[in-house]
């Protein structure tokens, strides 16, 4: 249970070191899931074990390990958002963050100051740009123009345990290589390439 009133709850599951969060709303006892992908009855079982009620599911991108099984089976309808439209959660408002770059339609969830960043920022790193559909230029604008112009105090809650559950922007904006690339063109030669930009 966070401070401020909001209720996030970090489950580790499955084989891929994944981070499922219940994000929502202590007072209204309402929640959503992020990236449900795995054990499905520990989720519904954390929320109920918390007196939360589950209403609905969202997912950071498409990939296997963060999706799962279809939500549709779910009963829950698909939602097209776009960059800053905003859910509510009981007295909450999720924030999308629209931060392309591991996928063409990868999201972050911002609720008040906690980010939950699914595979575009890890602690000390950030998501692959080599599958298809990535695109490291516009992982690089996502991380330094977006993501980078959040709050030094913003918690950043990542969609892998790749080097810890938590960490904050103002620590990543300074520790983290992949958010203090100088340009464009240094961030590309590390990350090989993506063919359509001109190098800076
Ligand atoms: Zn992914």
């Amino acid at each position: 249970m966070g401070e401020a009133g909001i209720y996030l709850k970090q489950l580790e599951l499955g084989p891929m070191q994944n981070f499922v969060y219940l994000i929502g709303d202590p007072v209204a006892r309402e929640c959503v899931v992020v990236d449900p992908a795995w054990e499905i009855d520990t989720i519904v079982d954390t929320a109920q074990a918390d007196g939360m009620r589950l209403t609905g599911a969202l997912v950071t991108h498409t990939h296997q390990d963060h999706v799962g099984g279809s939500l549709a089976s779910w009963g829950m309808p698909g939602r097209k958002v776009d960059n800053h439209d905003t859910l509510p959660i009981g007295r909450l408002a999720l924030t999308f963050l629209h931060t392309p770059g591991h996928t063409p339609g990868s999201q972050c969830f911002l609720v008040d100051d906690r980010l939950v960043s699914g595979d575009t920022l890890f602690i000390g790193s950030c998501g692959r740009t080599d599958l298809p559909g990535s695109d490291p230029s516009e992982m690089y604008y996502s991380l330094t123009r977006r993501l980078g112009a959040l709050p030094d105090n913003t918690l950043l809650f990542p969609g892998h345990n790749y080097g810890g559950p938590s960490s904050t922007l103002g620590e990543e904006k300074r520790h983290n290589p992949f958010m203090r690339f100088a340009s464009l063109g240094e961030f590309l030669r590390v990350m090989g390439g993506g063919g359509r930009v001109t190098l800076s």
